[in-house]
């Protein structure tokens, strides 16, 4: 009999466990929807162990993605396809535009696809702002950039693979104006002590988990002035570049 009661016990014991760990791993899941790979994306989610491969997945769902920036209140969603030939096009463009009091482009009006602006998004409100704040004391007003879609080979070559540049699926970013009329740029100001270069290297570094590629000046010298992101395929899987 008291063997009966005592394997009953432990029966008990483990459902017990079985359920508690059910009721933690549930509130986990609702709790860190970024650290779980099923949950959908939402842009106001922090960053997490998922984001990067739910960003670049969204080039899989442009409607989707294009819900997300329109729940954001970001981005001109006017819908913007471009053929030039067939390794430069792209069918989900975004043209970059700003909510009032958010940041804004410079020069304005850039397209890129649909998932790298959310993935600006993310990163502006996430990364950029926040480090600006904290290393500089003032918002970001202004990004100044170098583009996204160009029809060009790595490093311009006459041959071998195309650029992300060709499909818009990437952007470049040369520097910052702050709200008290502060400049930062990549070129200048990344080296040094100085808190325009702390703050330079953490929105690199907040980039890396947001996009699948970022490169800046400690890559090489064609970087020197400006800081490439992009969302090459190998994100979906979470392999990033970072250098
Ligand atoms: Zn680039």
């Amino acid at each position: 009999m008291a063997r009966l009661i005592g394997t009953a016990l432990l029966w008990l014991a483990l459902l017990a466990l079985i359920a508690a760990a059910y009721i933690h791993g549930r509130n986990y899941v609702r709790t860190h929807p970024q650290d779980v790979p099923w949950t959908p994306l939402r842009l106001d989610d922090p960053m997490g162990a998922f984001t990067l491969r739910k960003l670049v997945s969204l080039s899989e769902d442009p409607a989707h993605c294009r819900a997300l920036l329109g729940a954001a209140g970001s981005g001109d969603l006017s819908a913007s396809a471009r053929v030039a030939q067939a390794n430069c096009n792209y069918s989900d463009g975004m043209r970059l535009a700003s909510a009032p009091g958010e940041v804004t482009f410079a020069p304005s009006g850039e397209v890129t696809r649909c998932s790298m602006a959310a993935a600006l998004l993310v990163w502006e409100r996430q990364v950029l702002q926040p480090a600006a704040l904290r290393h500089l004391g003032h918002k970001v007003r202004r990004i100044d950039h170098a583009g996204s879609y160009s029809c060009r080979r790595l490093y311009n070559r006459s041959e071998g693979a195309f650029s992300e540049h060709a499909t818009a699926n990437a952007f470049d970013v040369l520097g910052f104006r702050l709200t008290d009329g502060t400049s930062v740029s990549v070129l200048k100001d990344w080296r040094g002590p100085g808190s325009k270069s702390a703050f330079l290297r953490e929105v690199r570094d907040g980039a890396c988990e947001l996009f699948a590629t970022v490169l800046g000046p400690d890559y090489n010298l064609a970087h020197a002035d400006h800081l490439h992101f992009d969302h090459a395929a190998r994100g979906r899987m979470g392999f990033g570049v970072c250098r």
